[in-house]
This record gives C-alpha cells, structure tokens and sequence, in this order.
C-alpha cells in the first residue's frame, strides 16, 4: 500500500505554514493536518468591534531581518514601521523620570552580568541584586519576555535571544496573525478540526492517526507546542521519547492579552503606553489606542498570566482596570468596558504562549529540532536555538524541517 502524501504535516501554525510554503514549492505532495477549526496556532487576528486585534503575536520583532516582514509586504500588506513606544511611561504617570532611569540601569547592570558573569547555576534569577530595589521590576520583565520568572529561566537561553534580537520591532496593522494565514498557498490539502493522536513507523514511512482517518505519509513534520508535545497528546513510538523529554525543557511561558474597549471622554492618547506599577512582579503593561484604535491592549505575563488562568478573564480586566484607575483616576472605569481577551494557557492544542528553557537547558532547542530516522521532522518556535518564542523563529524552523524532509525523501 503506497502513502496518501508524501510529507504530512502536523499543526498550522506558522512553524506549518512555512513548511507547506516550502513543500509547495517543491515536487512533493504535502498535507497540513490541524486539530483546531482554524490555520494560525498562536498567530490569531481576532476582528472584534470591527479591529483586527492580534490575540496572539502582533509584533515582526527583529523585523529588519523577520522574513514575515518580506511576506507581508510582498502580499501587499502595510508594515507600521514606526518604533513601539515600549520603555516610555506616559507622562511618567506612577514612575518618575529618575525612577525610570534607575529601572533602566538595574536592568542594564543585570544583563551585563548575564553577559560578563553568568551564574554557573545558569538560573537568570542569579544575575540579580540580593534584595534589588528593581528585582520585581526585572520579574514583571521576565513574565512579559519569557512567560516566567527569572528563577525558572535558563540564562543562557535567554542570553542568546538577546544577543541575536535586532532591537527593531514593527507592526501590521491588518494583524500579524493574518499576514501569516494569508500566506497559506490556496492549493494546499489543509485539514482542519482533525487532530492528530498518534503516530506510528511503517515501512514506508509513519501513519497518523486522526479521528477522521488514518493518514498514510512517507514523512511527516510535527510543529506542535511544547506543551502539547510533552504532556503525551500525540501517542509517539517508544524510540522517540527522547522529543517529548526535550519539550519538558521547554516550558510555555504564561502570557495573555486582554483588550479593552474605550468609550466617551477620555484621557487616552494614541500609541502611549504605561506599565500599571513597576514595583508588582504581578504588573500589566498597557498599549493605549494601537494605530489610534480605542482599545487598550493589556499585556499579561508570568505572575498576571497566571492569575488570568487561574481566575479568569474577569480577574484579568479587573486587574488591569484597577491599574489603569491608580494612573489616570478613578474616572477612567467608566470608559473602559472588557472586549476580548486570550486564553492560550487554557487552549487544549497549545497550552501555554511561548517557550523558555529551563536552567541548563539551553541545549534542549538542539535536541528537539533533530530528526528522527529521516521519516519524522520537528519544527515550531521551540525548536530555534535563538529566534524561539516568535512567529519568525517558528518560520525558520519549519523551513528547516521542509528543507530537511525533501532531502531525506530524496535519498530514499
Ligand atoms: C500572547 C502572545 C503574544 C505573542 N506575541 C508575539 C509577538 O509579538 N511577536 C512574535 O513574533 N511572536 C509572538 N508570540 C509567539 C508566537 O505567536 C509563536 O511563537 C508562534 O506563533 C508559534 O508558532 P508555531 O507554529 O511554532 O506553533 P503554534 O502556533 O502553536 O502551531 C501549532 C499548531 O499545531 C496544532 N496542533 C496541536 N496539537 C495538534 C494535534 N494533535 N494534531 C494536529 N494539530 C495540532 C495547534 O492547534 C496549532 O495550530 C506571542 C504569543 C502569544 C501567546
């Protein structure tokens, strides 16, 4: 019995997505199985209130050199290149100026010591001052980069994200989520709403087992979270366990967003942004009116994540409606009413946002990103040894798993 398809892969994502643009433009045939009723993964442009609000990735970081960016635009997408206006508290509202600065260098003393002086329990949380007046600062930091604390973080993990960043971060306002979808070759044998449970050898190659059907593939590349990976929802052969041990490396950090609609008379300047309170580990950090839209997107990670999973989406506006009130006044409640809000931690295809090593894991990107018999290929942000943790990074990554499959197909 011959295969259904020569590479199947698993997950539309944009880790998927790249690959079936590869394998697209290759000989072989292809197919994208993915659990949910929807491509994108994590790359999510919800419209809401008639916006194209990113639930998931909004942000090309490192955009001079994001091949999205390349995408985007050659599809006829507008990229915003303007600088963000992270880092600026509006009318240094709960955080003065001199505060501020003294943030900024408690931040920059700690990366130079990540840098010169890396702790040999390579645990981020080392690098900090014993009792820093900034620590929660560099925490609340921590859950936005990294969906964590830094006690949990691999320092050199982090380090080379860091190193290997460009600093430039641009935006499209049609929703990064949509430049992603949007780049899905028409053509392309999309399955939706069919999740993959299990996936065996055969002598052609592997059989996914869905509950639509079975699918016989000569390859097959997988880009699923980590989460999903590690906690077992793909029945693997044996041999492979070393993948799913990998992913355990690789935790999803904790990240939502909440996006709130603003109505009448109002303070709200456009593309201003503040964090609710730099001296909360469990802070928000808020973007106000995003290309002048009446919404502010609240940006939740780590600790405030967490709380958002664990209470809800109720917890999570109150939260943030509260910080917004202490910075602007009480007035402000009446002119922000919830509009929606992510829920990734609770997803059961995802799991989590994005993923950081643990400490002395740094090397478990490696691990995960190798092939397994030139039949089985793994792709997905976590597998990038310094671009993880973005739609870009999870670009590359299935590109390299597309790349990889075509040469093992042609050796056989
Ligand atoms: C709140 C938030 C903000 C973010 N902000 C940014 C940002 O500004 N810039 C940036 O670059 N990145 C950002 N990211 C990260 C970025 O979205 C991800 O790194 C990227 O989209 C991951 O793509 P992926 O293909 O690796 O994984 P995914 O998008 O998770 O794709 C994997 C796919 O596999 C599917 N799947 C799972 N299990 C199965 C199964 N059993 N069978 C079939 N299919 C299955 C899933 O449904 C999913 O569609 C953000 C993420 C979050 C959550």
């Amino acid at each position: 019995m011959g295969a259904d398809v020569d590479v199947a892969i698993v997950g539309a994502g944009a880790a998927g997505i790249a690959a079936a643009r590869r394998l697209a433009a290759s000989r072989l045939s292809s197919m994208v199985i993915e659990a949910t009723a929807r491509a994108g993964g994590r790359a999510w442009t919800c419209d809401v209130a008639g916006l194209p609000l990113d639930l998931g990735c909004g942000w090309l970081h490192s955009a001079d050199r994001n091949p999205w960016t390349r995408i985007a635009e050659a599809a006829g997408f507008t990229v915003d290149r303007r600088a963000p206006a992270w880092g600026k508290q509006y009318h240094d509202l709960g955080f003065s100026r001199a505060k501020q600065a003294a943030a900024r260098r408690a931040r920059a003393v700690w990366a130079d010591r990540l840098a010169t002086a890396p702790p040999a329990s390579d645990r981020a949380a080392d690098a900090l001052e014993p009792d820093g007046e900034w620590n929660a600062y560099l925490q609340a930091m921590s859950g936005f980069i990294s969906g964590a604390g830094l006690e949990h973080v691999s320092a050199a993990d982090y380090r080379a994200y860091d190193t290997a960043s460009t600093g430039c971060n641009w935006r499209a306002p049609a929703g990064y989520g949509r430049v992603i979808t949007a780049s899905l070759p028409r053509h392309v044998d999309l399955r939706l709403s069919t999740p993959v449970n299990s996936i065996e050898l055969t002598r052609q190659g592997v059989e996914l087992a869905t509950p639509v059907a079975g699918i016989r593939a000569r390859a097959a590349i997988l880009t699923v979270s980590t989460a999903v990976l590690a906690q077992g929802v793909i029945k693997l052969p044996p041999d492979l366990n070393a993948w799913p041990q990998a992913a355990a490396r690789l935790p999803l950090g904790r990240n939502e967003k909440l996006f709130l609609e603003i109505v009448g008379e109002n303070p709200f300047v456009p593309e201003t942004r503040v964090i609710g309170d730099p001296r909360d580990r469990r802070t928000g950090a808020y973007y106000i009116r995003p290309f002048g839209w009446p919404v502010i997107e609240c940006f939740m990670g780590g600790d405030s994540a967490r709380m958002v999973e664990e209470k809800g989406p109720a917890a999570g506006f109150a939260h943030a409606i509260d910080q917004l009130a202490a910075l602007f006044g009480s007035s402000v409640r009446r002119n922000l009413h919830p509009l929606v809000a992510s829920s990734w931690s609770r997803m059961t295809h995802v799991g989590g946002a994005y993923s950081y090593a643990l400490p002395g894991h740094a090397a478990a990107r490696n691990d995960l990103a190798l092939p397994f018999d030139q039949r089985l290929f793994f792709a997905g942000e976590a597998t990038h040894t310094y671009d993880f943790s973005t739609a870009h990074g999870a670009y590359e990554s299935g590109l390299r798993a597309a790349n990889e499959a075509i040469a093992a197909l042609a050796r056989r």
